[in-house]
């Protein structure tokens, strides 16, 4: 009788993971479907099971050292759009008549050398940065927007789900918080600066208030408009995060399809294309794929994030299963 039981309760345990694995599957068949053959290589890190989280950080250096191969040498990608980051994270300077603007603020250790110094590389003066953004609240982002408010005025533009974030910084680091903004954003907000307007779409998951920027470039004269993904991927595990991510995809894939979208950047990596580029200046901008592409690398990513939310959905009703 009790092996009877316990065969029942194990086949009701598997009935359980059965159902609700099966939404999982169907979010991550979608993300290899809008994935398509460009973006293939690409579902395993965003579709990631919850069960399988990363494993825990230990905490950050006091002091963070510089990574010896941590520089990238500055490039012109578009027009009025120059990569002035480094290979730990990238930031952009876009420029205007009315002077520069910069993506990304980067670590307070990285930020003389790459943005001010990569822009001077470039022949463009450092001291016509208007604006820096702080894209969302972690150090490698904002590290450095004091130093650039303080050595060339740069008014320093914030996302307003993140600020508590900011000022509540990793005990243990030493990055500077900014000591005031200029501009705080919300989603939907734009910054405009000459000719350029940059526009801020709130993608919840990796933090609460992170943002994405999306605004006008061209290419040799040709009018296109690229979105710097600057809001960090969602954690496995963390339902709400999966879900709001989501939801905040589902906006941002409208906005793209109605403002046509077609270049695409991540604050993170993208010295991979610049490299590219200087290896093949023949070659097509690696930036530039096209709206439809642009629309299914987000496509994909929005079903990762319902794949990982229903797998979460599925864990629980298991651990409950199990617990009965
Ligand atoms: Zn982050």
């Amino acid at each position: 009788m009790k092996r009877y039981i316990t065969g029942l309760a194990l086949i009701f345990s598997a009935t359980i993971g059965r159902a609700a694995d099966a939404p999982a599957q169907a979010h991550l068949d979608a993300a290899r479907a809008a994935a398509g053959t460009q973006w293939a290589n690409r579902v395993e890190s965003f579709c990631r099971a919850s069960a399988t989280p990363k494993p825990p950080r230990g905490p950050l250096p006091v002091t963070l050292p510089e990574v010896p191969d941590w520089p990238e040498p500055p490039a012109r990608i578009f027009d009025n759009v120059y990569f002035v980051g480094s290979k730990g994270v990238s930031s952009f300077a876009i420029v205007t008549s009315e002077g520069i603007i910069i993506t990304d603020a980067m670590w307070a250790y990285d930020v003389e050398k790459s943005v001010a110094g990569g822009l001077k590389t470039l022949g463009l003066d450092p001291a016509k940065i208007r604006y820096v953004i702080i894209p969302h609240g972690h150090p490698d982002h904002y590290g450095g927007a004091q130093f650039l408010h303080d050595r060339f005025g740069a008014k320093i533009v914030a996302p307003k789900g993140d600020l508590d974030l900011i000022s509540s910084g990793p005990a243990h680091d030493t990055t500077p918080i900014p000591k005031a903004y200029d501009l705080i954003v919300g989603d939907g907000d734009t910054l405009t600066l000459g000719e350029t307007t940059v526009t801020f779409s709130v993608v919840p998951g990796h933090t609460a208030g992170g943002v994405v920027l999306s605004f006008p470039v061209t290419s040799k004269g040709v009018a296109h408009r690229m979105l710097i993904w600057a809001a960090g991927g969602s954690t496995p595990g963390k339902p709400a995060g999966q879900q709001q991510q989501a939801e905040a995809l589902q906006r941002l894939i409208g906005l793209a399809q109605s403002t046509g979208m077609d270049a695409l950047a991540d604050n993170h990596g993208s010295h991979i294309l610049v490299e590219a580029m200087r290896a093949h200046p023949q070659a097509g901008n690696p930036f530039l794929i096209g709206n439809k592409s642009l629309i299914a690398y987000l496509t994909m990513r929005q079903q990762c994030n319902l794949a990982r939310l229903a797998d979460t959905g599925a864990a629980t009703s298991n651990a409950a299963a199990t617990s009965q």
